[in-house]
């Protein structure tokens, strides 16, 4: 596997803000969204394999107390060693899976049932909308959610309609572009009875700052 980063931070986004987690962060991504605030995972890694990181898993552990660990990326549904990565630590650990949700999760992981999903939908502002692959839909769980990041009012109204238009059940985040004013989101999201919706911050970067590594 192409591995960018591997660290142990505080989860600042979605559903499962404020748990301890090891995060493995993979190289390359398909989209390129005008805000992405990880570009250097687009070609900054090195070639990890499973064994490799499993040892790297047991080296945190040794020293750090968390039950759970973020594959996020990048898009890490593009590793070819994914599903054999996720075959040898689902029994020991809770894994939260971050993607872009452009890709049909199925088919890039047929283990796919097994991790916890933060899929992304990408709005105007990201110049990625329109991206968004609907089969994924199918293959959310309890415990799944998805995120829309937001920065303008058009992105919140495209949020909205996609919302209404998604006849499931799931968990839904608003989520600010970081350093943007959240002011008038709160504003909106109060004025809207969302069905599932909640507006969550970066809690991380309010840790630590807009940095790497955390
Ligand atoms: S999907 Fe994520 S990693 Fe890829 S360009 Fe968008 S924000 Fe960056």
């Amino acid at each position: 596997m192409k591995i960018n980063e591997i660290f142990f931070s505080i989860q600042g986004e979605g559903i499962y803000t404020g748990e301890k987690m090891l995060f493995i962060r993979t190289e390359y991504c398909n989209l390129r969204c005008s805000w992405c605030d990880t570009k250097y995972s687009f070609n900054e890694g090195y070639s990890m394999t499973i064994e490799e990181i499993l040892n790297k898993i047991e080296y945190y552990r040794k020293n750090n107390n968390f039950n759970w660990l973020c594959i996020t990326g990048g898009e890490p549904l593009l590793q070819k060693d994914l599903n054999g990565l996720i075959k040898k630590l689902y029994k020991k650990y809770k894994i939260l899976l971050e993607t872009s949700g452009s890709l049909n999760i199925k088919r890039f992981l047929p283990l796919y049932n097994l991790v916890y999903k933060d899929i992304d939908f990408k709005l105007p502002s990201s110049s990625m909308y329109n991206k968004f692959n609907y089969n994924n839909l199918r293959y959310l769980k309890k415990g799944d959610y998805i995120k829309f990041v937001i920065n303008d009012e058009n992105d919140f109204n495209t949020a909205i309609k996609e919302i209404e238009n998604i006849n499931i059940e799931t968990q839904f985040i608003i989520q600010p572009v970081w350093d943007s004013n959240v002011g008038w989101l709160a504003d909106k999201f109060m004025g809207y009875n969302i069905k599932n919706t909640r507006l969550m911050l970066q809690e991380h970067k309010y840790i630590y700052g807009n940095k790497r590594g955390v």
